[in-house]
């Protein structure tokens, strides 16, 4: 049994990119039962510093897609088709919609989005989704898109319960990160309470949202066991059962077409 770690931008995790430093922050996640790491991209340049960290580590695989956050004019599609087809790729994104802080025109996001859900289903690679501020939109272009036949995950889960409904409608993974340790954050309890077991994902987002007690830390994946924790007192079930469960999640939704076979 371990637990894996869905979503982390190893690539920030070190500011200077220290293969050292990387492979510490690696170790320690290993001696607490990370065992393996989703590194997530957040543009084409990111994907190729990501490759170049993870291309000698067998339990560490990436996706490859724009950020909302990220789009600037430079997006070549061509080059992501190209990249999303590695071998180190089991996922596109993360992509999605930013409404909150972002400056990019959200019909501009949008079709940078569908782009996205376009790749995942020419490559059959499932969708790493972002969604702030713009869950209707969201969902509604998933829906058009035809986004369930790949699947995919919202990633930091951090919507209402009717938002949740509609995502398992479509036969979407949530995953949880940091956020449900944070005090003043009960909307969690219904919410994880109503999601069913084989549904749920956790990841850290790292190096971002540390979750409680190490918040003002800077955030890694040895602190995912955190948010299991959590997720086991909701559920009333043992750490144990929840690390199987979201792992046996996590592969049931990457594997089955990418087969990397890792053995869990
Ligand atoms: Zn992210």
């Amino acid at each position: 049994m371990f637990l894996v770690d869905s979503h982390c931008h190893i690539s920030n995790l070190d500011s200077v990119n220290s293969n050292i430093l990387i492979n510490n922050i690696i170790n320690r996640a290993f001696k607490k039962n990370i065992k393996f790491i989703l590194a997530i991209s957040t543009s084409i340049e990111d994907f190729y510093k990501i490759k170049e960290i993870i291309k000698n580590k067998k339990n560490i695989k990436c996706s490859c897609g724009i950020h909302p956050s990220y789009i600037n004019d430079k997006e070549d599609f061509t080059e992501l088709k190209k990249i999303s087809k590695h071998n180190l790729v089991i996922a596109i994104g993360e992509t999605g919609l930013d409404y909150y802080k972002c400056y990019t025109p959200k019909k501009k996001q949008q079709n940078i989005f569908r782009k996205h859900i376009k790749i995942a289903y020419s490559e059959k690679k499932p969708l790493i989704v972002h969604t702030r501020n713009a869950i209707q939109d969201t969902l509604s272009i998933l829906k058009e898109e035809k986004a369930e036949k790949y699947s995919g995950v919202i990633h930091c889960f951090n919507e209402d319960i009717i938002a949740a409904k509609n995502i398992l409608d479509m036969n979407f993974y949530i995953s949880f990160s940091g956020i449900i340790t944070f005090k003043n954050t009960n909307k969690f309890i219904d919410i994880i309470k109503f999601i069913p077991m084989n549904k749920i994902l956790i990841e850290t987002d790292s190096p971002y949202l540390s979750p409680e007690p190490y918040r003002g830390i800077k955030n890694e994946p040895s602190f995912l066991i955190e948010i299991a924790k959590k997720i086991a007192i909701i559920k009333n079930k043992s750490i144990n059962e929840i690390a199987k469960q979201t792992t046996k999640n996590f592969f049931k939704l990457f594997n089955k077409i990418t087969n990397f076979n890792i053995k869990y």
